[in-house]
């Protein structure tokens, strides 16, 4: 007994030599922060473990690791997700870190569907963000009406030529286009795409309501989403709703995940309303802002036309478009002479009062999207650029995620609120259509991967304006992707790569193509074509 309880104490002893010579209990700690997760609603001061990439302790007690971050004073999040930004490319990296954004994913727009393993690849070890993309159904009619083939960044910024032709926007496709359009689309899907983005509003005349129901048959085939830019946005505060009644109407029939981009325009209370009354019947949909007054896209976008933007709603455009990098508002007449010469110039455009912006960051459920704008020209910009040698761009760009932390600070709106809305509001519904990255991201919880913003919500602000659109935001201090440490005391670490690829695993192909043959004998009455045309009445 005696000798049993000697060898006991020797093993004790040994493990009390040997520990503080062994590698630390954790990878790294975060000490004495604020840890909120927006699931638990977890909401103290702790210390945070991290091994090998996920978060394996939240304690009071005191822990040691190989690497610490003291957190006192500071606010320990979930990494914030951006699933709106249609940049991610090695020079918007920096910028993104500053405001905290830890996943960037183009989910509006998106990749043309047969390159999206290419999109991807080009990103692969080489980003300290997370990233991804959606399959864009623009894209596919640009390839299939108007020919086009130029693909250089095989997503959002290549809009700046294909949106030169018209095909895309105004044509109603045949139903062997139609068919063209949705396989491109599938491919995308079968390569892995995070669901179809659509920019219908920009196409209102050329897709008809059949094809938005085909697409979002398409992407449900998998389970998967699709996120729209309604038919009708920018509109007023019935248009907007009937945009995106068109498609919670689809994805109730078909039962299929939904994501409402920016809905941050009249008429956003009732579509927040519907947004909610539908999840809670237990329908995936949801919805994102950005927290800005003013909106940002290229001039000849069809609902600027003067019959739509001033005509319709009521515009002037002296008051409402101003251009990105001269600063100018343009006239009718202005407009038309720019439009000859560079018609996707990027402009801004004021729709909304600024009063509205606190309005959307009370609202609970809803997600942050900034709808960051490709740079343009990029040609020479590197991780090295200085952000105010960055072209002009609409601020939401570098500015949306530490303005909502610094408009829920001054306006009294919990903290929590605004920390489910930088991260968990697009992490849970992506997680719940089983993307399974999405399931163990925007939380912090014991497991999780260890993304993680650090930020002081005394001084978090957005520093980035209209006129200067690419300061960087300041007071998020750290931020941590897979456990590692991207960025520290605000200084983004260059050649620091540990960004994982948001996507699906590639699968078969799930797609049929339609045949009037097989519309007639499931429904009887049948469309003639892909338009929705009827017999007897010529195609649109
Ligand atoms: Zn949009």
């Amino acid at each position: 007994m005696k000798k049993l309880a000697m060898s006991f104490g020797c093993v004790v002893f040994c493990l009390a030599l040997v520990i503080p010579a062994m590698a630390a209990d954790y990878d790294l700690v975060i000490n004495n922060g604020r840890v909120m997760d927006p699931e638990t609603m977890y909401d103290s001061v702790a210390n945070v473990g991290i091994k090998d990439g996920r978060i394996a302790v939240i304690t009071k007690n005191k822990i040691e690791g190989k690497e610490t971050l003291d957190a006192k004073g500071l606010v320990v999040a979930p990494g914030f997700i951006d699933g709106h930004q249609h940049c991610i490319e090695p020079y918007t990296y920096r910028l993104m870190l500053r405001d905290g954004r830890t996943t960037i994913m183009d989910l509006e727009i998106g990749a043309h569907g047969p390159k999206l393993n290419e999109w991807y690849k080009r990103r692969e070890g080489k980003a300290p963000v997370n990233f991804g993309v959606a399959v864009a159904h623009e894209f596919a009619r640009a390839a299939v009406l108007d020919g086009f083939k130029d693909w250089k960044y095989f997503y959002t910024p290549d809009a700046l030529r294909s949106r030169v032709k018209q095909g895309w926007s105004k044509t109603r496709p045949n139903l062997e286009q139609g068919n063209q359009i949705l396989a491109a689309l599938d491919e995308g899907l079968r390569q892995g795409g995070i669901g179809i983005g659509s920019t219908l509003g920009y196409m209102r005349e050329g897709v008809s309501a059949r094809e938005v129901f085909e697409l979002q048959k398409l992407s449900g085939l998998y389970g998967r989403s699709i996120d729209m830019h309604f038919r009708y946005t920018p509109g007023d505060d019935v248009g907007e709703v009937n945009g995106i009644q068109e498609m919670l109407a689809n994805a109730a029939a078909l039962g299929t995940p939904a994501i409402a981009a920016h809905f941050n325009n009249p008429g956003y209370n009732l579509v927040h309303e519907l947004l909610v009354r539908m999840r809670e019947k237990g329908y995936n949909v949801w919805g994102e802002i950005y927290p800005y007054s003013a909106g940002s896209t290229a001039l000849n976008a069809v609902f600027l036309e003067p019959e739509v933007w001033v005509k319709a709603l009521g515009n002037k455009y002296e008051d409402t478009i101003q251009d990105v990098a001269t600063g100018e508002f343009y006239t009718q007449k202005t407009r038309e002479e720019m439009l000859k010469k560079e018609p996707t110039r990027p402009v801004l455009v004021y729709k909304i009062p600024e009063s509205a912006v606190v309005d959307w960051i009370k609202m609970p459920g809803v997600a942050i999207g900034s709808d960051g704008m490709p740079l343009i020209p990029d040609d020479n910009l590197t991780w090295d650029t200085p952000y105010e040698d960055f072209p002009n761009t609409h601020p939401r760009f570098s500015g949306s995620f530490a303005k909502v932390l610094r408009l829920a600070r001054e306006n009294n709106i919990p903290l929590m609120q605004a920390v489910s809305m930088t991260s968990y509001n697009y992490a849970k519904p992506l997680g719940d259509m089983g993307l399974k990255a999405m399931q163990v991201r925007g939380r912090i919880q014991k497991g999780m991967v260890a993304d993680i913003t650090i930020f002081d919500p005394q001084t978090v602000t957005d520093n980035s304006t209209y006129a200067k659109g690419t300061l960087p935001s300041t007071g998020i201090l750290h931020a941590l992707v897979s456990g590692i440490i991207v960025m520290k005391d605000q200084k983004p670490l260059k050649g620091v790569y540990p960004g994982q690829p948001i996507r699906f695993e590639p699968v078969k192909s799930r797609f049929e193509p339609i045949s009037v043959e097989n519309w007639t004998k499931t429904y009887y009455a049948a469309p003639i074509d892909f338009g929705g045309g009827v017999p007897g009445m010529e195609q649109h």
